[in-house]
This record gives C-alpha cells, structure tokens and sequence, in this order.
C-alpha cells in the first residue's frame, strides 16, 4: 500500500474507532450499598429487643435513603454523602447529633469523603458546629484545592460555604455523660474496654458505593473517642486511614481505634494489596485486619470492590453494619458471629 492509500485507510477505517471506543458508555453496572454505625462491645447479652429495634431501624433508613439514590441512577459520592447524613443526625451513633465527649466535655467531629472516579478527596477535622460534617468534607473535596481543613478555620469553611450551622449543645446527649463518668482516665472508644458493656458509646458511621456507572465513593464520620484530648485526630477524616476509594480498586471506611488505623495505614492498604497482587476484597481485608490486630488494633472495615463484592470484617465482639444490593438481598448485622 502506498503511503496515500494507508493514510485513507487510517482516516476513514481506524479514525471512527478509536474515537469510538473513547466516547463509548460505560458498562451499566449493578449498585451496592454498604454502610457501619461503628465497630465495638456489641454483644447479645448487652442487647434489648428494644436496643434492636431502634438500630435496625436507623441503619436501614440510612441503607435506603443512599441506595434509593443509585437506583435512581445518581452518583456513589451522593449516596455516601446522603446516608452518612441520616446517622449523623441520629443520636444513637457517634457522628454529628450524639458525638462522644473529649476529656474537657467538649464535641468535636472528623469527616472524610473520597471519590472513587477522579481520586479527589476531602475531609474536617475537629469541627464543632457543622450538623454534617461529611457535607462540610465534600465541600473540602468540591469547593477547595485542599484535602483536610480543621478546627476554627473548618467550622468557618463551612460557615462561609452556606452549611447548617447549629450550637455546640445540638450535639449533645445525657448518655454520654454517664459513659464519661464511667470511663476511667484515659481516651478510648470502648472497644477494649471491661468497664462499659454499653453499646451506646460506640457509632462512628460509614457507608461505601459502587454506582450504575461503575463509580466507587467512600466516607466516614465520628465523634471520636469518648475522653480524648482536644485537639485529637483520629483515623476517619484522614484519607488512606479511615476512608479510602479508587475506581481500580476498592472503597473502604474504617471504625475503631483510631491511632492504630492511622500507623497501619488500614485503608490503603487494602486497596494496595487488591492493587500489586490482584486478591479478592475478603482475602485483601482479612490479611490487613490480621496486621492490625498483631499490633494490638482493634475495630472494623466496610469494603466493595469494583464489581459489588464487599467484606464487613472486626475484630471486635461485633460491628452495626448492612448492605443492599440491586439483587434484593439485602441484611442488617450487629454482631461477630
Ligand atoms: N475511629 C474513630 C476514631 O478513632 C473511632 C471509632 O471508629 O470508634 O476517632
């Protein structure tokens, strides 16, 4: 062929294609929500009927409220946002309206959200009058060329950015000052703790999402740990640790302790470990629960990979958790075994 033909046949053969295969749709992918209100002393015997009633009830408000949207075909990042909102206004779970106190009786909040489809992220730390902190993280990741904003200059953020603001007391409620009293001297989350056989401390809240275009999203929301020192920062606003998401691979939230999340970088690393050695997200999770708990961690992961398939592991005594799938099947769990 001379050099005129072969340049036609490219122009009028190939051309079309390749520019074809560029604007081609997407696969319609099958959505899966998957949500945690924290990981913890949850067990049967500290359970009531009523306790059981009133948590199902919250979860699965905040499971249909977010997969609603990704049947109606909207965005991953708009379901995370839209449950997490739901917990965070529910008082039963620490995040938003109900958030443990720090060792000076005071609240303050970390959120993150991370999108799967553009790896854009965003998070607040150490907020205190933003109602949804996992709003004011989308806007970070939306509204700023930042990926965490925290303390006063958050709450302003917000301010500025037209969020509901609310007094410090909106977040408050009685239990947790009968845990403060409770709890000995030093922070934690309860996890570990003989003193406390009370679920109600624990509840920070996440919620992972595949959508019909094939777009993972990740967020996570806390009050942190009951007794902290102000100013703390724990594992949920920080991106990699408490909240990871990437289209190749997985999205993750994470509820526990925090510092321990942080070192082991338990997000990514589950992501990571899908990324170099091609494992499932069961074989991927399992294998980073492992290392956290060697190094003494202890908590849970939410995890769906880019094909619906998810892991809710703990290694906790058990883990408010439930997911719904475009299949119907559908379940709501409180507990390890
Ligand atoms: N991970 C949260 C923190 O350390 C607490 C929790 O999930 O219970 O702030």
């Amino acid at each position: 062929m001379s050099f005129l033909k072969r340049y036609l046949f490219y122009l009028l053969c190939i051309t079309p294609v390749a520019l074809g295969s560029c604007t081609q749709e997407k696969v319609p992918t099958q959505p899966v929500i998957v949500i945690h209100g924290g990981a913890g002393y949850i067990t049967k015997e500290s359970f009531t009927t009523e306790k059981e009633q009133h948590y199902t009830l919250a979860l699965k408000q905040a499971l249909d409220t977010g997969y609603a949207i990704l049947e109606k075909g909207g965005s991953s990042v708009d379901a995370v946002e839209a449950a997490i909102r739901i917990m965070e206004d529910n008082p039963l779970f620490n995040a938003g309206k109900g958030s443990v106190l720090t060792n000076q009786k005071t609240i303050e909040m970390d959120a993150s959200i991370m999108d799967g489809a553009t790896g854009m992220a965003g998070g607040v730390a150490g907020v205190t009058i933003v109602k949804n902190p996992i709003t004011a993280a989308r806007a970070v990741m939306e509204q700023t060329p930042h990926v965490l904003i925290v303390g006063k200059g958050a709450d302003s953020f917000a301010m500025k950015t037209g969020l509901t603001i609310v007094s410090p007391e909106y977040f408050y409620v009685n239990e947790y000052e009968i845990v403060y009293n409770n709890l000995g001297p030093h922070m934690h989350n309860g996890s570990t703790s003989n003193l406390l056989k009370d679920p109600d401390k624990f509840g920070t809240v996440g919620c992972v999402a595949l959508d019909q275009y094939g777009n993972l999203a990740a967020g996570t929301s806390t009050g942190g740990m009951s007794k902290k020192l102000p100013g703390r920062v724990g594992d949920s606003p920080l991106i990699g640790s408490g909240t990871y998401a990437s289209n190749a691979t997985c999205a993750v939230s994470a509820t526990g302790h925090g510092e321990y999340f942080i070192r082991q970088v338990v997000a990514y690393d589950i992501a990571a470990l899908i990324d170099y050695t091609g494992c499932s997200i069961t074989e991927a999770v399992n294998i980073v629960l492992d290392k956290l708990e060697k190094k003494n961690g202890v908590g849970g992961v939410i995890a769906l990979d880019n094909k619906g398939n998810f892991a809710m592991q703990c290694n906790t005594p058990g883990m408010y958790r439930a997911y719904k799938k475009s299949d119907g099947s559908s379940d709501i769990l409180f507990f390890k075994d």
